[in-house]
Parts: structure tokens; sequence; C-alpha cells
């Protein structure tokens, strides 16, 4: 999947445009999906999105009779805002504007989110006392809210009429600075792109090579973990794969990753039980007093269980450890996504 930057558009721009490769995929039907989601609005393609990304379900269909973002969705501007007055109203649609703010480089797609201030207009008295309890309301929740008056209105916007002859006279206004505009249909696009995308290293068959919690990161603003360093990641091809080549950390390679064999996804899965492996206990499955002691203890020793250094430890977690440190690939999880499944559903 291309991604897009000023120098991708610059380079297509200079190409006069006519090379661009489709953003998403329109493939055949398949018999069955672990999702189907009839309806490709923003709804319905950000969950595509969310159930790949957060859930690892990755084998959803979107069906759409129309277009893409051709519904309701594609409005071409939408107002977006957190200027509630229930708490719960709050803290919800301020978790939806933190989204949109950061949905442009998350989705490598520009929404068009514009932080253009959202100011809803008071024309009576008792409106102006519904305004101020919804602004104090909005900064208790910690959520920016100013009330203005009428001049400071007619100073900010020059061309609305504040005058006392307007035909609904302005008395004053709720001004939530961070609320604003974004283009809906674009939303409807950036998921579809960005789920279509998450497929994409998976179908490409590319293995990391070296997963270790070094190249894992915790994200704080998205809450998210992101694997780093890709430097030494391989594309599986039979074609092109090189076997007696050794490349990653070793504490947590794999068997046949430490024979130079050929590598796949579990080979990563292996590296991601190590991980876990030390996370939970604090101290590594296989250890040498030197590189060939180590490969050694890897391809041969079976390591201690995780509940046999931590009793305070559910005995669920030692299955899927076990399982993810199998000397052999084929006795290890079939997939990240059914790695994920195994924790998800014993947690
Ligand atoms: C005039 C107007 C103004 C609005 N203003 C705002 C606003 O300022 N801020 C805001 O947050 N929200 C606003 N909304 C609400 C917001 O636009 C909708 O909540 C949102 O777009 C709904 O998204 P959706 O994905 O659920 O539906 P849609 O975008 O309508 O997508 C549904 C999709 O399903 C497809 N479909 C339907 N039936 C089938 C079928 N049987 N098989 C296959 N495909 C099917 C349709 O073709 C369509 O593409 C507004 C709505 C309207 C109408």
């Amino acid at each position: 999947m291309q991604r897009y930057s000023l120098f991708s558009l610059l380079g297509h721009a200079l190409r006069g445009d006519d090379r661009w490769p489709r953003a998403w995929r329109a493939p055949e039907p398949k018999k069955s999906y672990d999702a189907v989601i009839i309806g490709g609005g923003g709804h319905g393609l950000a969950t595509a999105y969310y159930l790949a990304k957060q859930h690892g379900i990755r084998d959803v269909a979107v069906l759409e009779k129309g277009w893409l973002g051709g519904g309701n969705t594609g409005r071409n501007t939408t107002i977006v805002r957190s200027n509630y007055h229930l708490d719960a109203n709050a803290h919800f649609y301020e978790f939806s504007l933190k989204l949109w703010e950061r949905l442009s480089q998350e989705l490598n797609f520009n929404v068009m989110y514009s932080a253009r201030g959202v100011l809803n207009l008071v024309h009576t008295p008792a409106d102006i006392d519904a305004a101020m309890r919804r602004g104090n309301a909005m900064r208790l929740n910690g959520i920016d809210a100013k009330f203005l008056s009428r001049d400071e209105i007619a100073a900010w916007i020059p061309r609305l009429d504040c005058s006392p002859n307007a035909r609904f006279p302005v008395l004053g206004g709720l001004l939530q600075p961070r609320g604003g505009t974004v283009r809906h249909d674009a939303v409807a696009w950036g998921y579809a792109r960005a789920a279509d995308a998450l497929e994409y290293a998976h179908r490409r068959n590319v293995v990391h090579r070296d997963i270790k919690p070094a190249n894992i990161m915790y994200d704080s603003l998205s809450n998210n973990l992101k694997i780093t360093d890709f430097g030494i990641a391989k594309l599986i091809d039979a074609n092109r794969t090189r076997t007696g080549i050794v490349l990653g950390t070793p504490a947590f390679m794999s068997p046949e990753q430490l024979e130079g064999k050929n590598v796949n996804g579990h080979t990563d899965l292996f590296a991601l039980g190590v991980s876990l492996y030390q996370l939970l206990t604090g101290q590594l499955p296989f250890r040498g007093a030197s590189m060939t002691n180590l490969m050694f203890v890897i391809a041969n020793e079976p390591h201690q269980s995780v509940t046999s250094l931590r009793s305070e430890l559910p005995k669920w977690l030692d299955e899927v450890v076990d399982r993810a440190l199998a000397k052999s690939p084929a006795d290890r999880f079939e997939s990240a996504a059914a790695m994920a499944a195994a924790l998800r559903r014993a947690a």
C-alpha cells in the first residue's frame, strides 16, 4: 500500500496523476468470513478497521450497494465537537474528538479535520443561562469552553449581523475552540484504505524477525502498541529466500531462525512468546553462558513454566506461553490473531 506524503503527491502530479494504485481492493466474494458488515459508510468502514486493528479480526467483508462513503457520510462536511452538558455524553464525544484530531496521521489519509472552533449562538436570556451551565459542565469535565459576549462575536465574525435589528438578535455564544469540521466522505475512504492496509503485511507475508520488548512501543496518545524496527524484516518468498543467514537478537530467536532455516510468521510468534515470558516473569525463558550454549538450550531444552516462577499468575498463561514457545513452528499458534484471541478468551 503506497503511503501518501508530500513527495508521493508531487511525484504523481509530475507524472500526470495516472499511475496511482487502487486505494483498496474490490476482491471476488469468498464463501465465508469471520464478519460481514452491511454498508460501506463511516460506521461500517470504521468497524472493519477497528475489528482488524484492535481485535485481530481481519477476515472481514464490507458489502456496499452503492459506493463507499456515498450514504449520509457522503455529505461534504460534518461538524465535530464535544460540547455536551451531561457527563456521559461529554466523555463519549471528547473521546471521539481526540480520535478526529489524530485521524489523518493514523489513517495516512487527509480527512481535512479543521479545528476552526464551534460556536453556538444564543438568542434569549434563558439560552444564556443554559449555555453558561453547559460551558461550566464542560470545563469541569476538562473540555475547552468559552462564553463569548455579543461584542466579542461581532469582532470575531464581522460578517455576522449582531445588531439588535437582526431577525434573531444575537446575545452571545458558547465557543468550543477545539471543535471543527471534517470532510465526511474522506473519513469513509480513509478507513477503507487503512482497513485494507492492515491486511497488507499479512497478505504480503512480511516476517519481522526481531520481535523483542525493545521493538514494541507503547503509544500513550493512541493507547496502542506499535512494532518498530523492520530493519531486518523479510518477505517470505521461496524464490527469494536465502537460508543459512542468521539475523535477530539471539535470546528471542526461534530454533529454526537460529539454524538459519526459512522463517515465517511462526518465527515472530516465538519471539512474541519470549517477550510475553519476560514481561510476566522478569526473566528470559532460555539462557546460556555462550552463544553456542544459548542456541543449544533454545533448540533442545524446555523452558520453566511461567507459573512455577510466579505462582500468583493464572494457569492458563502457561498454555498460551508454552504454545508460543513450541520448538516446532507447526505446534505454535497458527497466526498472531489466534494467539491474541487465546489471550483475550482466557483473560
Ligand atoms: C443532514 C445531516 C446532517 C448531519 N450532520 C452531522 C454533523 O454535523 N455531525 C455528525 O457527527 N453527524 C451528522 N450527521 C449524522 C452522520 O452523518 C451520520 O450519523 C453518519 O454519516 C452515519 O454513517 P453510517 O456509516 O452509519 O451511514 P451511511 O453513511 O448512510 O452509510 C450507510 C451505507 O450503507 C449502504 N447500504 C444501505 N443498505 C444497504 C444494503 N442493504 N446493502 C448494502 N449496502 C447498503 C448505503 O448505500 C450507505 O453507503 C448528519 C446527518 C444528516 C443526514
